[in-house]
């Protein structure tokens, strides 16, 4: 009975995949509030050149640079794991797999895109980059990569993180970034916010706005973005190839493939190597998994609306919560995003990919489980995932079904105790975000032209 399935150093993908070349459509254009189209040239304020043709590119396939596939080599290949002690704990016949990214020095699958912007922005002659962190996940992986390349890394990590979480903090620090709790008075954006509620507790909107003014103010400054844009789903593909060629050595395919979605970097990168396939005509059902809290593809809104919460970014078209939307504190923080990769909402309303929402209790015991029978303790995020393949994995049990389920093990929970402290000792709740909110949400969106 084969667990770890493993390639070489040198089965780390040599190129990306780039989803835009087998979309049955173009992508939806990035507007100016005015509603005329932004020419890429205007996100080179704060990205550099390599990473703006990466986000509108539509060739199939993209170089990954050498000195890229070198830091990957430090932990890459991640294992594809097939979880034979969950399967029989469920008593099911399915057979369950997942691609563990926990691996990573900073415990995730972001250090994936965090190596590659570092590295674009070296070559680019920046010499530091700023950025906002929820969980500290972002942060830490950017703070891992500057370091390998030499740049310095500023981070606005969302208050309420910045508090309950001081090892991410320490972490980045130890990898030598600058850490700021955010809203801070050192941006206008934060000045702003601070004004109207001096005990704000932060949100991503409002440290996105922080660093990408700071970038835009500054020559020797970029901005990198964690999840979300095009370019960052692309550089994680490493995680969805690597699964493909794993599958071909055990000769299996999956049914269905699911991961969190947060922003939607871990679900594209884990799926949208299998939606070539599916565009070629092979049956793979292909699965977001978010929270019932934050439910933006299941129940938001698609429209244009901005990444930010001040209004600094440009429109994307994508499902929304609407761009005030302040999450409820619930425990995994990476999923607390208003809004969506365009890519995966573009994909979600075409019908190729489906949604589901889960709730918070259910994901903290479907990560237990998962821990007392595989032993990886999950990241809160991750749980989101292992929650939907559970529940495939007990359909298949009453249907006898003998079912190929794949989940991305996004990263690992070492930094969450605290979570699953309060998830024990019965504090945490469910939350469904009301829907009068949705709605109201949707008055605020942008008036496009
Ligand atoms: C950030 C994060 C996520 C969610 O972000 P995506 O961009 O949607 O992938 C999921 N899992 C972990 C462990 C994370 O750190």
């Amino acid at each position: 009975m084969q667990t770890k399935i493993l390639l070489d150093e040198k089965d780390i993908p040599t190129h990306w995949y780039n989803v835009i070349a087998d979309m049955p459509n173009p992508p939806a254009p990035v507007l100016a509030p005015d509603g005329s189209p932004v020419p890429p040239e205007a996100l080179l304020a704060i990205f550099p050149e390599a990473l703006v043709e990466q986000e509108v590119s539509d060739k199939r396939w993209i170089e990954i640079p050498e000195p890229v596939r070198e830091i990957y080599q430090l932990w890459r290949p991640s294992p594809l794991c097939r979880a034979h002690r969950l399967e029989a704990a469920l008593g099911t016949p399915a057979r369950i797999y997942y691609k563990y990214e926990g691996v990573s020095p900073a415990g995730s699958h972001k250090p994936n895109t965090a190596v590659a912007q570092a590295w674009y922005n070296k070559q680019a002659g920046i010499k530091r980059l700023a950025t906002e962190t929820g969980a500290g996940q972002w942060g830490s992986s950017l703070a891992l990569a500057g370091q390998m390349f030499g740049l310095d890394i500023r981070v606005y990590m969302v208050k309420v993180s910045y508090e309950q979480k001081p090892f991410r903090r320490s972490m980045m620090q130890t990898w030598g970034a600058e850490v700021l709790a955010s809203p801070t008075d050192r941006t206008e954006s934060g000045r702003q916010i601070l004004a109207a509620d001096p005990d704000s507790p932060g949100s991503l909107g409002i440290a996105i706005s922080e660093a990408v003014e700071e970038a835009a103010s500054r020559e020797d400054t970029n901005y990198a973005l964690g999840s979300v844009l095009n370019h960052v789903l692309l550089h994680q593909t490493v995680i969805g190839l690597e699964a493909k060629k794993q599958f071909e050595q055990v000769n299996d395919y999956p049914d269905v493939v699911l991961a969190p979605c947060g922003g939607g970097s871990n679900f594209g990168g884990a799926a949208f190597p299998f939606l070539a396939d599916k565009a070629a005509g092979k049956q793979v059902r292909l699965v977001a998994v978010e929270p019932a809290s934050c439910p933006t593809l299941t129940r938001g809104h698609y429209a244009y609306d901005f990444g930010d919460t001040v209004g600094h970014t440009p429109l994307m078209k994508m499902y929304t919560l609407g761009h005030d939307f302040v999450p409820p504190g619930i425990h995994a923080g990476g999923l607390r995003y208003h809004g969506d990769s365009a890519l995966v909402s573009q994909l979600y309303h075409e019908g190729l990919i489906e949604a589901v929402a889960v709730k918070q209790l259910a994901t903290f015991e479907a990560g237990v489980q998962f821990a007392r029978a595989e032993g990886i303790i999950p990241a809160p995020e991750s749980n989101h995932a292992i929650r939907a393949a559970i529940d495939e994995a007990l359909k298949c049990r009453e249907s006898g079904e003998a079912k190929a389920i794949f989940f991305n093990l996004s990263g690992h929970g070492h930094f969450d105790m605290a979570s699953y402290d309060r998830y024990f000792s019965g504090e945490l709740e469910d939350y469904e975000y009301p829907e009068e909110q949705i709605n109201a949400a949707l008055e605020r969106l942008p008036k496009v032209g």
